[in-house]
C-alpha cells in the first residue's frame, strides 16, 4: 500500500489516522488498540500474552484433516525453496502483471532466506515510499507480507505476517483514499471493515492472533487481498472505478509495449459482478 505525500489535496495518513482511530472505536465489535501497536517490539516481532492465543502449532493437522474433508488440494500445498528464491534488489510489479493475480503459497520453512526476503521487501517500501507490500508485488507468490504505517525506517513498527487469515471482521465498514505500489500514482477511496481479528504466524513460525483497527487494519487488509490475488480496484465502486479509469488503462498499455504482450486484463472488459464476487466480505 502506497502512502501519500502530504501535499496532495487529500488529507495525508497523519491526520487522518485520529479520525479513522475514533471512528475505529465507535465499532460495536471490537477494542482498538493503541497506535502504533504496544506489543511489538522491532525485529523482533513479540506479542504479550493476551495476544497469544495458540500454543500449539495445529497446522499439519488443520490441513490433513480438511484435506479428508475434500477440500482443494491446494490446500496443503506449501511454497518450495524455488518458490521462495528471489533476486536482489527487488523490484516492484505492477499491474496488469499476471503475478498479481496468482494464487499466492502458505509458508512452512521459516529460514533466513525468509527473513532476508522481508528485510529486502522492507527496503523496497520505504524505498517507494510505502507503508504496506505483499510479497507477490515484489514476484514471490508466497503468503507472506511486511508493514509498517508509520512508513519510516526507524519510526513505528515492523511488522512481518506469514500465512496470515481473518477469523473475523466487523460488520461496520469505512472509505479510505487508498494508494498502492503496484498501481503508482494511483489513489482512489476503498471501503472496508473498519476492524479485523486476524490469526498469523511471525518471521520465526510462531504463531499468534490480534485484533487490528485504525490504519494497521486498513494497510493489513489491502495487503491481505494481495494474499488472495484481489487488486484494490476491485473493491471500488463504479463511480470511483472511472475517475481512475484512464490511468488503469495507461498501465495496461505500458505493459503491452515493455512485455510486446497483450495485457493479460483490460478494464474496458472488467465483469463487476464477477469481481464483487472474488472481493466479497465475508470471512475468509
Ligand atoms: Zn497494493
Amino acid at each position: 500500500m502506497a502512502a501519500r505525500l502530504s501535499t496532495s489535496p487529500v488529507l495525508s495518513y497523519a491526520v487522518l489516522l485520529p479520525f479513522l482511530s475514533r471512528r475505529a472505536a465507535a465499532s460495536r465489535s471490537f477494542s482498538p488498540f493503541p497506535f502504533p501497536f504496544p506489543f511489538l517490539r522491532r525485529s523482533n516481532i513479540c506479542f504479550s500474552s493476551q495476544a497469544l492465543s495458540m500454543a500449539r502449532d495445529t497446522s499439519a493437522q488443520d490441513v490433513s484433516a480438511q484435506a479428508r474433508r475434500g477440500f482443494p488440494s491446494q490446500v496443503d500445498d506449501f511454497a518450495s525453496p524455488g518458490d521462495l528464491s528471489f533476486e536482489s534488489p527487488l523490484k516492484i510489479v505492477e499491474y496488469p502483471d499476471p503475478i498479481l493475480r496468482a494464487r499466492n503459497k502458505r509458508i512452512n520453512t521459516f529460514d533466513d532466506n525468509l527473513k532476508k526476503l522481508a528485510d529486502e521487501m522492507f527496503d523496497i517500501m520505504y524505498k517507494t515510499d510505502g507503508i504496506g507490500l505483499s510479497a507477490p508485488q515484489v514476484g514471490v507468490n508466497v503468503q507472506l507480507m511486511v508493514f509498517n504505517p508509520a512508513g519510516e525506517r526507524g519510526e513505528g513498527e515492523e511488522i512481518v505476517l506469514v500465512n496470515p487469515r481473518i477469523y473475523k471482521s466487523s460488520t461496520r465498514t469505512l472509505f479510505f483514499n487508498e494508494g498502492c505500489l503496484s498501481f503508482p500514482g494511483i489513489y482512489a477511496d476503498v471501503e472496508r471493515p473498519a476492524s479485523v481479528k486476524i490469526d498469523a504466524r511471525d518471521v520465526t513460525g510462531a504463531r499468534f492472533r490480534v485484533n487490528l483497527s485504525g490504519l494497521p487494519a486498513r494497510v493489513f487488509q489491502h495487503e491481505f487481498d494481495h494474499l488472495q490475488g484481489i487488486l484494490f480496484f476491485d473493491r471500488m465502486t463504479e463511480d470511483v472505478l472511472e475517475t481512475i479509469r484512464s490511468e488503469l488503462k495507461a498501465l495496461e498499455q505500458k505493459y503491452e509495449s515493455r512485455t510486446g504482450l497483450e495485457s493479460p486484463e483490460s478494464i474496458d472488459k472488467y465483469e463487476r459482478t464477477q469481481r464483487q464476487q472474488i472481493a466479497g466480505f465475508a470471512r475468509r
